[in-house]
């Protein structure tokens, strides 16, 4: 006989020790406890976990037996069961860490109904062994629930694809009549679609909870020196604080950690190339140890708890928006002010842009995670509210938050549109007389008219171009860049030196129809400065209509300057 369940509301208070749910955590529980399906998307420290154990405790209980949570990775399963184990909830994991024999145990006494919730990893749920087991289990009515939980892992448009989650379907083909809940902290649209359609949840109930951090302030840098900026940053704002350093290889992780350390900043380096046990300890002291600097690769952090994290940066421009935020969410898990802190340059678009042209995927694939790297570039070099565009990409609507770069210190903008067209023009010119392309260190020195050595070795000085945009500093030139590339009106031919292309989408840029809108580089470099001074003399017939843009730029230079001092 199936008994009534207790009240979610008192499993809350006796075993958990807390008073209330928190935002959507209740109408989650109910529906949940009653046997519906549910997708949850609530950002990281939103309070995920309890949607699903309170259900489970709730409904063994009342009779229905285990609760099988399907996980990502061990370290998230050994923390989860300790956590449970101290409250006092049956709870056990089946993976590789266990012996033949310990795992042997566990599956009799989950099947003789001993064990409340069960952690396991996809690849283990799907086997035939286990599946025998759950078949048992579900023909005494004893197959509670299923809690998937990091779901995004299911979707190939995730930034944490894994192919084992594919085969879950299983779960909901076998055993049709028992709820499933699927979990995640990141999921834009396309990943939310394909998360509902690959696990076919297409008729569970959504519960999309708001995905603002408030209390997490984001700012994003040019990169000029990436590594003194990080510094300043640091040293400046976060002296003495725990934070997280992402940095795109292994290599610079390990240099950033020296170069930090040899600051006398508490840094330690994590990536997956380090030994394990050296890994391990460098994660535990990190925990357990105050004021630690993490340098990593984007290998740490799923399931890391450390609720005062008090900055994540981004050394590295990441892949997409959802990657961006989830490793930023690490930040003030306790509500404290904590800071999101990114610095992204043109080497980095290019770098991105050539990892998806040159992977072996499909073109529709392809075409996806370019539309991905665009709208993180877009955020990059947005000039309103960052947090406005976070969570309008998660489909949340807001209004200007008063807690990001932009919004304290709103930047000045210049219209790009004749930068645009000069530099597109240069490359097209520079193509067509030698018939080779060149890469953007030489296009730009063309367009601001410098002789160098290459310049007249090509006889690039005489392209109609060569001066017309000694206006623009060379920050300025690579935002266009940037922009240009991450909008596809430019490619990067990485299989021939990085040199730059036309594609079809030049034309309209070139024409004039498409305004280049950018963000005012607020860290131009002493040097450039001075090159642009020097370009004064240039005789007036290089002085094209742009010049009084770059007046205009020079006046705002004090302003400039000062906020870069306070950056
Ligand atoms: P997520 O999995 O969404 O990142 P967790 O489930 O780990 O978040 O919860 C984050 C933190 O918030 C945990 O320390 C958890 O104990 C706490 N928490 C969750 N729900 C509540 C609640 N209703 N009241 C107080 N604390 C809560
Ligand atoms: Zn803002």
């Amino acid at each position: 006989m199936l008994s009534t369940a207790p009240a979610p509301q008192s499993i809350l208070h006796e075993i958990f020790g807390y008073d209330q749910f928190r935002g959507p955590q209740a109408a989650i529980v109910d529906h949940v406890v009653a046997g519906g399906d549910a997708l949850v998307l609530m950002p990281t420290g939103g309070g995920k976990s309890l949607c699903y154990q309170i259900p489970a405790i709730a409904r063994q209980r009342a009779g229905h037996g285990v609760t099988v949570v399907v996980s990502p990775l061990i370290a998230l399963m050994h923390d989860q069961v300790g956590a449970l184990h101290e409250a006092g909830v049956e709870a056990e994991f089946l993976n590789s860490t266990l012996s033949g024999e310990q795992a042997n145990a566990v599956e009799k006494r989950m099947l003789r109904g001993e064990i409340t919730l069960l952690y396991a990893a996809p690849e283990r749920v799907t086997t035939p062994r286990f599946l025998a087991q759950l078949d048992s289990l579900y023909e005494r009515g004893k197959l509670s629930l299923f809690a998937i939980d990091e779901a995004h892992c299911v979707s190939q448009w995730g930034h944490d694809f894994r192919p084992e989650y594919r085969a879950l379907t299983v779960l909901h083909e076998r055993y049709a009549s028992v709820p499933r809940i699927a979990l995640t902290a990141t999921a834009d649209a396309i990943t939310r679609e394909d998360i509902l359609e690959r696990l076919q949840l297409e008729n569970a109930r959504q519960f999309i909870s708001s995905f603002d951090r408030p209390n997490i302030r984001y700012t994003i840098v040019e990169k000029k020196d990436a590594t003194t900026q990080l510094l300043r940053f640091i040293e400046g704002e976060h002296e003495g604080e725990a934070g997280i350093v992402y940095c795109q290889s292994r290599k610079r992780v390990e240099d950033i950690a020296q170069t930090l350390s040899g600051q006398g900043i508490r840094a330690l380096p994590y990536h997956a190339g380090l030994d394990g046990q050296v890994r391990q300890a460098n994660q535990d002291r990190f925990l357990r140890e105050d004021g630690i600097v993490m340098v990593a690769t984007i290998a740490f952090g799923m399931g890391i708890d450390k609720p005062d994290v008090r900055f994540v940066a981004h050394l590295d421009m990441p892949k997409n928006i959802e990657g961006y935020y989830q490793e930023t969410g690490r930040a003030g898990r306790d509500g404290l002010p904590a800071a999101a802190w990114m610095a992204y340059g043109l080497q980095d678009v290019v770098n991105q842009r050539r990892m998806i042209d040159e992977s072996p995927a499909g073109e529709e694939f392809k075409q996806v995670m370019r539309g991905k790297l665009d709208a993180l570039l877009a955020l990059a070099e947005a000039t309103d509210c960052r947090r406005v565009r976070l969570l309008g990409y998660f489909g949340e609507e807001s209004t200007p938050c008063g807690n990001c770069d932009n919004c304290l210190h709103p930047p000045d903008i210049w219209d790009g549109t004749d930068a645009a067209r000069k530099l597109l023009s240069t490359i097209y010119r520079v193509q067509q007389q030698s018939g080779i392309s060149f890469g953007a260190g030489h296009v730009m020195d063309i367009l601001r008219g410098k002789k160098t050595e290459k310049v007249a070795q090509f006889g690039h000085e005489r392209l109609t171009t060569f001066g017309i945009g000694a206006e623009f500093s060379e920050a300025q030139l690579r935002g266009v860049l940037r922009q240009l590339i991450a909008t596809g009106a430019l490619s990067v031919d990485g299989q021939a030196f990085n040199t730059l292309k036309l594609t079809d989408g030049s034309r309209a840029v070139l024409k004039g129809e498409t305004a280049v809108q950018l963000r005012e580089s607020v860290s131009a470099p002493a040097e450039s400065r001075r090159r642009k001074s020097a370009t004064k003399s240039r005789p007036a017939r290089h002085q094209r209509p742009g010049c009084e843009e770059a007046g205009s730029l020079r006046g705002r230079g004090a302003a400039r300057r000062q906020r870069v001092a306070t950056a």
